[in-house]
Protein backbone atom coordinates (compact mmCIF):
# COMPACT_ATOMS: atom_id res chain seq x y z
CA UNK A 1 0.00 0.00 0.00
CA UNK A 2 1.45 3.25 -0.41
CA UNK A 3 1.57 5.91 1.43
CA UNK A 4 -1.31 6.09 3.31
CA UNK A 5 -0.77 9.25 4.59
CA UNK A 6 -0.11 10.81 1.35
CA UNK A 7 -2.42 14.26 0.93
CA UNK A 8 -2.23 14.77 4.58
CA UNK A 9 0.93 17.71 4.95
CA UNK A 10 2.39 16.39 8.73
CA UNK A 11 2.17 19.53 10.06
CA UNK A 12 4.21 19.30 13.37
CA UNK A 13 3.87 22.82 14.65
CA UNK A 14 7.48 24.20 15.50
CA UNK A 15 8.65 24.68 18.53
CA UNK A 16 7.70 28.40 18.35
CA UNK A 17 9.05 30.12 21.79
CA UNK A 18 7.08 32.32 24.05
CA UNK A 19 8.56 35.31 23.15
CA UNK A 20 8.70 36.66 19.91
CA UNK A 21 10.54 39.81 18.85
CA UNK A 22 8.75 42.69 20.40
CA UNK A 23 8.68 40.53 23.89
CA UNK A 24 12.14 39.58 23.46
CA UNK A 25 13.48 43.32 22.78
CA UNK A 26 10.67 44.34 26.00
CA UNK A 27 12.53 41.60 28.22
CA UNK A 28 15.90 43.19 27.09
CA UNK A 29 15.02 46.80 28.52
CA UNK A 30 12.80 45.64 30.97
CA UNK A 31 16.16 44.02 32.59
CA UNK A 32 18.06 46.61 31.25
CA UNK A 33 16.01 49.32 33.27
CA UNK A 34 15.81 46.98 35.92
CA UNK A 35 19.21 46.64 35.92
CA UNK A 36 19.77 51.05 35.90
CA UNK A 37 17.28 50.82 38.68
CA UNK A 38 19.70 48.44 40.45
CA UNK A 39 22.65 50.32 39.66
CA UNK A 40 20.09 54.16 40.59
CA UNK A 41 19.42 52.75 44.06
CA UNK A 42 23.07 51.39 44.47
CA UNK A 43 24.10 55.36 43.51
CA UNK A 44 21.76 56.54 46.06
CA UNK A 45 23.15 54.23 48.53
CA UNK A 46 26.26 55.19 48.12
CA UNK A 47 24.71 58.65 48.11
CA UNK A 48 23.68 58.49 51.21
CA UNK A 49 26.93 56.47 52.65
CA UNK A 50 29.11 59.17 51.16
CA UNK A 51 26.66 61.83 52.91
CA UNK A 52 26.37 60.37 56.24
CA UNK A 53 30.57 60.13 56.44
CA UNK A 54 30.54 63.97 55.84
CA UNK A 55 27.91 64.92 57.62
CA UNK A 56 30.09 62.20 60.62
CA UNK A 57 33.52 64.35 60.21
CA UNK A 58 31.78 67.28 60.27
CA UNK A 59 30.37 66.50 63.40
CA UNK A 60 33.28 65.33 64.79
CA UNK A 61 35.43 68.11 63.77
CA UNK A 62 32.45 70.29 65.72
CA UNK A 63 32.74 68.30 68.85
CA UNK A 64 37.03 68.39 68.63
CA UNK A 65 37.78 71.61 70.98
CA UNK A 66 38.96 74.36 69.15
CA UNK A 67 42.52 75.19 70.50
CA UNK A 68 44.27 79.06 69.24
CA UNK A 69 47.54 80.09 70.26
CA UNK A 70 48.75 83.69 71.09
CA UNK A 71 51.94 85.48 71.20
CA UNK A 72 51.79 87.59 74.09
CA UNK A 73 54.90 90.15 75.33
CA UNK A 74 54.64 90.97 78.89
CA UNK A 75 57.35 91.70 81.55
CA UNK A 76 60.53 91.06 79.62
CA UNK A 77 58.92 88.12 78.59
CA UNK A 78 57.34 86.17 75.76
CA UNK A 79 54.39 83.96 76.00
CA UNK A 80 52.71 81.48 73.91
CA UNK A 81 49.22 80.99 75.88
CA UNK A 82 46.38 78.48 74.27
CA UNK A 83 42.91 79.01 74.49
CA UNK A 84 40.74 75.57 74.06
CA UNK A 85 36.90 76.73 73.18
CA UNK A 86 34.35 74.06 72.05
CA UNK A 87 32.87 75.36 68.21
CA UNK A 88 30.03 73.63 69.29
CA UNK A 89 28.34 75.22 72.78
CA UNK A 90 30.54 78.21 71.52
CA UNK A 91 32.37 78.19 75.01
CA UNK A 92 35.68 78.77 75.95
CA UNK A 93 36.38 75.96 78.10
CA UNK A 94 40.11 76.33 78.59
CA UNK A 95 43.06 78.62 78.60
CA UNK A 96 47.03 77.56 79.26
CA UNK A 97 49.49 80.10 80.15
CA UNK A 98 52.12 78.43 79.01
CA UNK A 99 55.90 78.79 80.35
CA UNK A 100 57.65 81.96 79.79
CA UNK A 101 60.20 82.42 76.84
CA UNK A 102 62.93 84.49 76.49
CA UNK A 103 61.71 87.67 74.54
CA UNK A 104 65.25 87.60 72.83
CA UNK A 105 65.45 83.92 71.74
CA UNK A 106 61.52 82.38 71.92
CA UNK A 107 62.80 79.77 73.96
CA UNK A 108 61.19 78.60 76.62
CA UNK A 109 62.67 79.67 80.20
CA UNK A 110 63.80 77.15 82.99
CA UNK A 111 63.83 77.72 86.60
CA UNK A 112 67.18 78.18 88.38
CA UNK A 113 67.64 79.17 91.97
CA UNK A 114 64.47 81.51 91.60
CA UNK A 115 65.14 82.79 88.64
CA UNK A 116 64.05 82.17 85.27
CA UNK A 117 66.97 81.47 82.55
CA UNK A 118 67.50 81.37 79.17
CA UNK A 119 69.20 78.34 78.20
CA UNK A 120 70.52 80.21 74.99
CA UNK A 121 71.42 83.54 75.88
CA UNK A 122 71.63 83.12 79.40
CA UNK A 123 69.84 85.89 80.75
CA UNK A 124 67.49 85.88 84.07
CA UNK A 125 64.58 87.18 84.85
CA UNK A 126 63.05 86.75 88.62
CA UNK A 127 60.76 83.98 89.30
CA UNK A 128 57.97 86.47 90.37
CA UNK A 129 57.61 87.42 86.32
CA UNK A 130 55.40 84.41 86.48
CA UNK A 131 54.05 84.30 89.21
CA UNK A 132 50.17 83.57 89.58
CA UNK A 133 49.17 86.89 89.44
CA UNK A 134 51.14 87.19 85.80
CA UNK A 135 49.77 83.81 84.48
CA UNK A 136 45.87 85.05 85.14
CA UNK A 137 47.01 88.39 83.28
CA UNK A 138 48.46 86.48 80.50
CA UNK A 139 45.63 84.31 80.31
CA UNK A 140 42.97 87.01 80.60
CA UNK A 141 44.51 88.54 77.72
CA UNK A 142 44.47 84.94 75.16
CA UNK A 143 41.05 85.18 76.44
CA UNK A 144 40.35 88.93 75.10
CA UNK A 145 42.52 87.86 72.30
CA UNK A 146 40.22 84.88 71.42
CA UNK A 147 37.19 86.71 71.78
CA UNK A 148 38.16 89.42 69.39
CA UNK A 149 38.80 86.80 66.60
CA UNK A 150 35.95 84.74 67.68
CA UNK A 151 32.70 87.17 68.68
CA UNK A 152 29.78 85.13 71.17
CA UNK A 153 32.60 82.91 72.72
CA UNK A 154 31.48 82.55 76.85
CA UNK A 155 34.05 82.00 79.06
CA UNK A 156 32.88 78.84 80.80
CA UNK A 157 35.97 77.99 82.60
CA UNK A 158 35.74 77.09 86.52
CA UNK A 159 36.64 80.15 89.27
CA UNK A 160 36.59 82.76 86.18
CA UNK A 161 34.22 84.92 85.45
CA UNK A 162 32.56 85.07 82.20
CA UNK A 163 33.26 87.73 80.12
ZN1 LIG B 1 67.44 84.20 75.45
Amino acid sequence: MKNVLAGYTLRVPLPVPNVDGLHAGLAIVASAMCALWISAKTETRKAVEARRKAEKALRELKEQPERAEFRVERFELLWFPVVTASIQTMEITGVNPGLPHCAKDAVPLGLDKNEWVCARCGSRHPESLADTMVLDTISDLAIKYFQERRPGYRVLIKGRKSA
